[in-house]
């Protein structure tokens, strides 16, 4: 695998670089709950202004609905305030100590001053790409003139690299495009632990089983072993006839699981189990055959924890994605903390540990021991398109 850098890129003194980053943070009462994100892009913001370059940079936040464009290419906000970029650029200030501009909007004709006027080492952001509908739809016109307003385009979202949109995709086709430092870790360790060293343990737990069957058939070609936990344990007790509880299995999901069941896909041994679906009520641990009809699982239970966790520390890869239960609620999180200190403490050294997903990475950082794990993926979806071996539209001039 090649990837092309932006560190091979010669000379960026006053090259103007559009810098397509995933700053798609969450934003309560104009504050932001969580940089992580914002954070992890800061070493290619720093490297790009240190060697001179004027930085362009390029988010989308949430999922604005954009009202009926009548062309493509014109801006209509309409729940506008809520998915401004404005705080990410109030924190970016922060962050970096260094004035960040603002451009509401860049297809107009005064856009060409503004960009003509930044001086090297400066930073402007665009608002919202997805205000303009463009965006979302790989629009090759739109594409070219965000394209217009720079010399290269570096792509740093691993978080949307997985969709066809056009400051991600189409882009590609009118600049030279190369990979920020952060989206170039992202792949280089992604692509490391589909050459995994041996033994490789992946946990996969979460929900939505259509957004995993994929990577669950691809990891199976290289695993030795797959725990499943979380609501997805759901559609394989279904495909074994199990009880599910409560808990209605959709029919399509059953058949998603029946058909990647194998020898080396893993079920949970006992769970925690409520009378309700929000986890009031009292809670108790039953084997997984012995889920009574009344009630749901909301966690893995003890000897589930003891027997993944065994194999984990003798594992030399770990790949662990989606939580082990509704760790939201503390009744129910143990599951999910367990695994995490586990896949953490056996990090670096030990073994090759990579984490992602929104709510598996939240549920990390409850234990403080973010920082051990060897890789923790800003990809989310993304990530796990990845490690199912799709193919990625932001990466296609970008990773060979
Ligand atoms: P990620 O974002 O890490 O990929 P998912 O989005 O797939 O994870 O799933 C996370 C959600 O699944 C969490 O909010 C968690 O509460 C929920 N969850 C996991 N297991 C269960 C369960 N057994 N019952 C109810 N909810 C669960
Ligand atoms: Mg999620």
């Amino acid at each position: 695998m090649k990837i092309k850098s932006i560190k091979q890129v010669k000379n960026l003194r006053g090259k103007k670089v559009l810098l397509r980053c995933d700053f798609s943070v969450s934003i309560k009462n104009h504050q932001i709950v969580d940089d992580f994100k914002i954070v992890q892009s800061l070493p290619t913001i720093r490297y790009l202004i240190n060697k001179g370059a004027k930085v362009i940079i390029v988010t989308h936040l949430g999922r604005p609905t954009v009202d009926k464009p009548k062309t493509s290419n014109k801006l209509q906000i309409t729940n506008n305030n809520e998915y401004t970029v404005k705080p990410i650029i109030v924190r970016l200030n922060k962050l970096l100590n260094k004035k960040v501009k603002y451009l509401e909007y860049f297809l107009d004709n005064n856009t060409k001053d503004v960009i003509n006027a930044m001086k090297d080492r400066e930073i402007l952001m665009l608002e919202n790409i997805r205000y303009y509908p463009g965006e979302e739809k790989n629009d090759n016109k739109f594409a070219k003139k965000l394209a217009n307003l720079a010399d290269i385009y570096v792509n740093n979202a691993m978080a949307v690299s997985h969709r066809a949109h056009a400051s991600v995709s189409a882009i590609q086709k009118f600049l030279p495009s190369y990979a920020g430092l952060l989206l170039e870790k992202e792949v280089t360790h992604l692509h490391k632990v589909l050459k995994p060293k041996k033994p490789l343990v992946v946990i996969i737990g979460g929900a939505k089983i259509e957004t995993k069957v994929p990577v669950i058939k691809n990891l199976a070609k290289i695993a030795d072993i797959i725990f499943i936990g979380g609501m997805i344990s759901y559609d394989f007790l279904a495909a074994l006839k199990l009880s599910t509880g409560k808990y209605e299995v959709k029919k399509e999901d059953k058949r998603l699981a029946k058909k990647i069941l194998s020898k080396k896909i893993i079920l949970p041994i006992d769970f925690v189990i409520a009378g309700n679906k929000n986890g009031t009520g009292k809670a108790r641990v039953v084997a997984v055959d012995e889920i009574p009809k009344n009630s749901y699982q909301l966690d893995i239970g003890p000897e589930t924890i003891r027997f993944y966790t065994k194999h984990i520390k003798q594992a030399k890869t770990i790949i662990w994605n989606g939580p082990m239960g509704m760790f939201e609620n503390k009744k129910f999180k143990t599951g999910t903390l367990s695994i995490a200190r586990v896949v953490a403490s056996v990090s670096q050294g030990k073994s090759f540990g990579v984490v992602g997903g929104g709510e598996t990475v939240v549920a990390l950082k409850q234990t403080q021991m973010l920082d051990y794990v060897d890789f923790v993926s800003t990809g989310g979806g993304a990530m796990l398109a990845y490690l199912a071996g799709r193919k990625m539209p932001g990466l296609r001039k970008i990773v060979k």
